[in-house]
C-alpha cells in the first residue's frame, strides 16, 4: 500500500479517479508507478516505447509503441481523458519529451518531467566533455585503443567509422546489426553495475577509455567511479539542454507534486 491513509477501493468509487500518463522506460518512471499503483483515487497508465525485447513487469497497466508525433500523443491525452502528463523518460531520450511538451501545448493538459541529475565531474576523474554522439566519435581519435562503449545499442553503430580501435560494447538488448569494424565483443547486461564489478570488467578487458551518456542516477554509475579509482579516461556525452518544462529529480518529489495537484491531503507516502 503506498498511501499511509489509504482510501479503500469503494469509498472512491464513485469519485472521479485522476488519470494520469507516465512516458517511461526508466527506473524512475517504474518507481513512480509502483509508489503510485496501490492508490485507488488513481488510475496510472505507463507508456513504453517498445525498444527493450523482454520488459520488466510493470505495477502498473502498460500501452506500448509511440503515439505518432506531438499531435498522436496530444489525441491519445484527450481521447483517454488523462488529466496530467509525467515525462519520465530517459534524459536522452529528446524527441519524445519535445513532443510531450507540443502535445501538452495542443491539449491544454498539465505536463511535468521526473529527470535525474547528471552526473558532476569529481577530482579525480578524466572526462572529456562532447555534447553528441557525432562529439564522442570525434573525440576518440585514431589512435587504436580499448574501449568500453556503454551508449545503448540504438546509437552504438555510429563508432564503426572508427574501425581502429577495440570494443567492448555492453547493452540490455544486442546490437543488430553489430558494429562493422574488425574487432567487437558484445555483452548483454543491464544494471546496477556495482563498482568493484566494474573495476574487474575494465582492468580484464584492458580497458583505455570508456564512452558514456550523463545519463545520471546511481543503477549505472559504477563504471564513471570504477574509471576514477583507476585513472582511466571518459570521454561523457552530455545532455542536451531540455525546453521550459517543471522539472522534479525524484520520485518522492514527483509523489509530492502529483498529490498538490489533485488533492492537497492525498497522501503518497512521501
Ligand atoms: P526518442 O528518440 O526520444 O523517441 C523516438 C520516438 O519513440 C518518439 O517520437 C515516440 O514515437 C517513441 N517513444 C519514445 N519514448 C516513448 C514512450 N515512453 N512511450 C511511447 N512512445 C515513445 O526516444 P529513444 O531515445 O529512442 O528512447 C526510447 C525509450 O527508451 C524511451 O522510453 C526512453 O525513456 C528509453 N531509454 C532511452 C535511452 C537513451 O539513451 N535514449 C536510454 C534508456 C532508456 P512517436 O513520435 O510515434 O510517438
Amino acid at each position: 500500500m503506498v498511501s499511509q491513509r489509504p482510501y479503500p477501493e469503494e469509498t472512491v468509487s464513485a469519485m472521479e479517479k485522476h488519470r494520469i500518463l507516465v512516458l517511461g522506460g526508466t527506473t524512475e518512471a517504474r518507481g513512480l508507478c509502483e509508489r503510485l499503483a496501490g492508490d485507488h483515487r488513481l488510475d496510472i497508465t505507463l507508456s513504453l516505447a517498445g525498444r527493450t525485447i523482454e520488459p520488466r513487469r510493470q505495477a502498473v497497466p502498460v500501452r506500448m509503441g509511440g503515439f505518432g508525433g506531438a499531435e498522436g500523443l496530444a489525441q491519445y491525452l484527450v481521447d483517454e481523458k488523462i488529466r496530467l502528463l509525467v515525462d519520465a523518460t530517459h534524459p536522452f531520450a529528446v524527441r519524445i519529451s519535445g513532443n510531450a511538451i507540443e502535445a501538452c501545448r495542443i491539449s491544454g493538459i498539465p505536463l511535468f518531467c521526473l529527470r535525474r541529475s547528471g552526473w558532476v565531474c569529481e577530482p579525480g576523474d578524466n572526462w572529456t566533455r562532447v555534447s553528441s554522439i557525432a562529439g564522442a566519435v570525434e573525440a576518440l581519435g585514431n589512435t587504436p585503443r580499448r574501449v568500453f562503449l556503454a551508449i545503448g545499442r540504438q546509437e552504438a553503430h555510429h563508432f564503426s567509422a572508427r574501425p581502429e580501435h577495440a570494443y567492448i560494447v555492453r547493452s540490455v538488448d544486442p546490437v543488430v546489426p553489430p558494429l562493422d569494424v574488425p574487432d567487437a565483443r558484445y555483452i548483454l547486461d543491464c544494471g546496477p553495475f556495482d563498482t568493484g564489478k566494474e573495476m574487474d570488467l575494465l582492468r580484464e578487458e584492458r580497458i583505455d577509455v570508456i564512452i558514456a551518456k550523463n545519463s545520471g542516477g546511481s543503477a549505472t554509475y559504477g563504471k564513471i567511479a570504477a574509471a576514477r579509482a583507476l585513472g582511466i579516461a571518459v570521454i561523457m556525452i552530455e545532455r542536451a539542454a531540455t525546453g521550459e518544462v517543471e522539472t522534479v529529480g525524484t520520485v518522492d518529489a514527483a509523489c509530492a507534486r502529483i498529490a498538490h495537484l489533485f488533492s492537497p491531503d492525498m497522501n503518497l507516502g512521501v
